[in-house]
């Protein structure tokens, strides 16, 4: 395999996921495809006006070898890709990146949901961290890398290292059944740094209201994670979210 080919190869997974997040669509995905459409048309000395017609089509099925009889499909990749490459989604769309779970209120813990055993299983894994990675917490699959890696560079950058870190627990937002939402929580992919100091609706004064916190933050708002203490209406300084902000 040509390095042209593996690279296409990747281009389409990434954008497939961009897709599949709803990253990319509506105007912006129609924009693309016409783009990409006339590049292809003009290669291939097609009619070039943008519109993915049958002839069109059938180019781009030949150039990824679905009309060779007989041959075997390409061989997929079982390595599941790194995690740079899941895409960071909106609230709106939490569940087409992180997957989506049958849930029914906990009779014995109010605003708290009980989620359905199978996704847990699939999704939710132990994700250590901190010096020497003796401290723990569960945490979705997706970003039990990515999590302790920002920890690492946010605390040796600021030189803040949380005490208590806690990440999956499934429940309405706020612990409030009637906002009818549930939150980050649930999918584990929220993580409540030092909850006792950091708390919420403190607009200053927590150690992340220092310059040391402003860098500690800086690191996981350049990653592109969401985080609660630039939130308008109730800021959450402890609370750090990988979707889109
Ligand atoms: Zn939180």
């Amino acid at each position: 395999m040509t390095d042209d080919k593996r690279t296409t190869d990747f281009e389409r997974r990434w954008n497939q996921r961009q897709v599949d997040a709803g990253v990319l669509e509506g105007e912006v995905l129609a924009e693309l495809v016409r783009l990409g459409t006339r590049q292809i048309q003009e290669e291939a000395e097609l009619k070039v006006d943008g519109l993915a017609g049958p002839a069109t089509r059938a180019e781009i099925e030949d150039r990824l070898g679905l009309n060779q009889r007989g041959s075997k499909p390409p061989r997929k990749s079982r390595r599941r890709p790194p995690p740079d490459l899941v895409p960071i989604p909106t609230r709106r769309n939490i569940e087409a990146v992180y997957g989506s779970f049958g849930y029914a209120e906990d009779p014995k813990r109010p605003g708290a949901v009980i989620l359905d055993k199978k996704w847990v299983r699939e999704n939710i894994v132990k994700c250590h961290f901190g010096p020497n990675n003796t401290q723990y917490t569960w945490c979705h699959r997706l970003v039990a890398e990515e999590f302790p890696r920002l920890l690492k560079k946010a605390s040796e950058l600021s030189g803040y290292y949380p005490k208590k870190v806690w990440s999956w627990v499934p429940r309405y937002q706020r612990w409030d059944p009637s906002r009818g939402r549930l939150s980050d929580h649930s999918w584990g992919i929220a993580f409540d740094l030092d909850p006792h100091l950091n708390k919420a609706g403190l607009t200053g004064g927590t150690p992340l209201h220092s310059a040391e916190g402003e860098l500690f933050v800086s690191v996981f708002m350049d990653a592109g994670w969401d985080c609660g203490i630039n939130w308008k209406s109730y800021p959450d300084p402890m609370h750090f979210s990988r979707v889109r902000g």
